[in-house]
């Protein structure tokens, strides 16, 4: 099932890459810059010094095409949809004009590009289920390379019919995002950028009642974003060691993109550093200064970007990435601790964050003994009496279990550079449990986390009391 999954996407996904080969001399043939000065003043964060001037279309010649051509027409303030395809239910062919302008307002946000300047935008999409009747109706040009799923070019952009409405959603946004940057910001970035950031900005989910677009970037549940399984995918690229690091997904080559796993690294390293505390700023930064093939080497350069550092922080990120996931709560202190006293220590693990440092640095080889005490809230179910609190000890939960481990289960581990199994540094947990003893594999800080899934941290609350020593010692008065 998974592997008929994974090749299905792959097919679907490859595509949407094409696009790339021919931007740079398509980018250059079509754009003119120009500054505006002076506007929007009462914003809090100041609005982008350079955007493209729009280029008004008027899409009656093609709209006239695809009339003869008996082909459906769906349109509003910033797109046109030509399809071929009949309605089906559930489809709402007709709700996609309206979703794409509620996308098109975030686009111009995200770039902080005033409305004014985007009020004109608008772009032809065809929707396409028999490419001969395009091109017969003159709506698919020669010129246009035989995409399996996708393709942009500038203010046109083509896309296949998907069987998920969902999905097919998602694809006519991210070749939306495509249209947007490469129009308005002459968009000519890295692989990992282009590509990321059209997976960032189209990724949504749509509210309940009238079809309405939410940009959910890091999405909270699978449902919300059906198909698209870009969690998942990091999720077993970790799993089976072949995760890439931060600068393999900087070089992503245009010619090597177009697999599932591309894709979802390019979008997991725009969530990384549009949401994690350290980077966001840096990248939001490089963002506002000219979106090109100077990119990744513009955000390196800003001022206090480690390279080291943010490797580290990307392999703990997709180490636990998942629905939900809030870089807030999950960001690391990596800070080296203090030796253990020989009488031992304390420390506290909090019930609303990922992993934390214990404060304590352990010796390589080391061998310990571990007591937690108390008990926090990991969860609320939400029952018809009410929200019940999931209240748990550091042996953690039966009735709930996350990544093979009980909810609420206290683990204990140290940062492991080189993986005896391979594959990207992460955590290894030497130890779980309320009362345990473990051997530490390197000198290096204690690590703790109680085991929840990130889409519960903000519903849980209190925190656990470790006790810390060496093997045989006593432990610390509590
Ligand atoms: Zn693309």
């Amino acid at each position: 099932m998974i592997q008929k999954t994974l090749k299905s996407r792959k097919a679907r996904l490859q595509p949407l890459c094409r696009w790339l080969r021919y931007e740079i001399f398509l980018v250059i043939l079509f754009m003119v810059f120009c500054v505006i000065p002076g506007f929007a003043s009462e914003q809090e964060i100041a609005p982008r010094k350079s955007y493209a001037v729009v280029t008004e279309h008027d899409w009656q010649r093609l709209l006239h095409r695809a009339h003869l051509a008996g082909l459906r027409i769906f349109e509003s303030d910033h797109l046109v949809l030509i399809t071929d395809r009949t309605s089906r239910a559930g489809d709402a062919l007709e709700d996609l004009p309206v979703i794409f302008d509620e996308a098109v307002r975030i686009w111009a946000s995200h770039y902080r590009i005033p409305p004014s300047a985007v009020r004109k935008w608008k772009v032809c999409g065809c929707l396409v289920v028999d490419r001969e009747r395009f091109r017969k109706a003159g709506l698919l040009p020669d010129t246009i390379p035989d995409f399996t799923n996708g393709y942009c070019d500038h203010y046109r952009f083509w896309l296949t019919e998907q069987s998920n409405p969902a999905y097919q959603r998602h694809l006519l946004l991210h070749e939306g995002v495509h249209a947007f940057t490469a129009t308005l910001l002459n968009l000519n970035t890295p692989t990992w950028y282009t590509e990321g950031i059209a997976e960032w900005l189209a990724t949504h989910r749509l509210a309940k009642g009238p079809p309405q677009f939410q940009h959910t970037p890091i999405p909270v549940t699978p449902e919300d974003v059906e198909q698209l399984g870009r969690i998942e995918m990091i999720r077993r690229l970790r799993q089976s060691t072949k995760a890439p690091s931060l600068d393999e997904v900087f070089a992503l080559n245009p010619t090597l993109h177009g697999t599932v796993s591309s894709y979802a690294s390019a979008w997991a390293v725009v969530a990384f550093l549009a949401r994690h505390p350290r980077y966001q700023e840096a990248f939001a930064l490089t963002e506002q200064q000219p979106l090109d093939i100077g990119f990744t080497r513009r955000l390196n350069g800003q001022p206090g970007w480690n390279s080291a550092a943010a490797s580290r922080d990307f392999d703990a990120f997709t180490a636990d990435l998942d629905y939900g996931f809030d870089c807030s709560r999950m960001t690391i202190n990596w800070s080296s601790g203090r030796r253990l006293p020989v009488t031992g220590a304390t420390s506290t693990v909090t019930a609303t964050h990922g992993w934390q440092n214990s404060g304590w640095q352990l010796e390589a080889g080391g061998q310990y003994q571990l007591r937690a005490s108390g008990h926090c809230r990991v969860g609320q179910l939400q029952r018809s009496d009410g929200l019940l609190d999931l209240e748990s000890t550091a042996g953690g939960i039966s009735i709930d279990w996350y990544r093979g481990l009980p909810l609420g289960r206290l683990l204990i581990a140290q940062w492991d550079e080189k993986p005896d199994v391979g594959g990207r540094p992460k955590f290894k947990i030497l130890a779980e449990g309320g009362e345990t003893t473990f051997t530490a594999i390197s000198n290096s800080p204690m690590f703790l986390k109680i085991n929840n899934r990130p889409v519960n941290l903000s519903l849980s609350d209190g925190e656990l009391t470790v006790n810390i020593g060496r093997k045989g010692d006593a432990f610390p008065s509590r």
